[in-house]
């Protein structure tokens, strides 16, 4: 998903990216988003965005926020993937941890998308995605934490801790 910018983390209120409207009734998605999850990869056919961008009219903050499909190859006549989409991933991020998934900086250059829902109301549609996610990363990690190859030693499933032992140097005289 293609919610954050450069200077638009938590305030998507100030995010840039624009989406101009084609004759075809496609839209022309041309910014740059940051931080972007499995953005470019080569283990699918296919990599679908949801980009938030504004149309030309768009109120200001929050408000004037609308949702794209941004496919990166365009569909055939047949339905499968086609031409190349004016996109492309920019650099990866160097990050400390999460590595088995590459985050992405992605440069969108007058991309075609696809307005998904009503115009404006784009932000209200990615957090009915966003909030599934939250559940099921949620639930994930819960299992995980839970599971017996991640709990310390002695430690049980309820996640109650057994006593510290006792210390051996505690009892040893120390030297004056
Ligand atoms: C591994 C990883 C994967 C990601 N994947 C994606 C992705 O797929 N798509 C995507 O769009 N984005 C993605 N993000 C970006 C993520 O959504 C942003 O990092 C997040 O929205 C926070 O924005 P920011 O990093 O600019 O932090 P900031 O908005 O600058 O926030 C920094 C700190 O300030 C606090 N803060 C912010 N505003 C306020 C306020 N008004 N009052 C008080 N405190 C405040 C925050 O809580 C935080 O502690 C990813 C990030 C990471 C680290």
């Amino acid at each position: 998903m293609g919610l954050t910018e450069a200077h638009a983390g938590s305030d998507l209120g100030i995010m840039r990216t624009k989406a101009e409207p084609r004759a075809d009734g496609t839209w022309a998605i041309s910014g740059t988003k940051i931080f972007i999850t499995s953005g470019e990869h080569d283990m699918a056919e296919n990599i679908v965005h949801l980009v938030l961008a504004r149309l030309p009219d768009a109120p200001a903050g929050t408000r004037g926020i609308s949702l794209f499909i941004v496919p990166k190859f365009l569909p055939d006549a047949e339905g499968q993937p086609g031409a190349r989409n004016g996109f492309a991933s920019g650099s990866i991020e160097h990050k400390m941890g999460i590595n088995g998934s590459a985050t992405s900086v992605m440069n969108y250059d007058g991309a075609t998308g696809y307005l998904l829902g009503e115009p404006h109301q784009g932000l209200a549609a990615m957090f009915t995605m966003m909030n599934y996610e939250r559940l099921s990363v949620g639930c994930r990690d819960s299992a995980r934490g839970n599971s017996p190859g991640s709990r310390r030693s002695g430690t049980p499933a309820n996640g109650a801790r057994a006593a510290a032992p006792a210390d051996p140097g505690a009892a040893t005289p120390r030297p004056t």
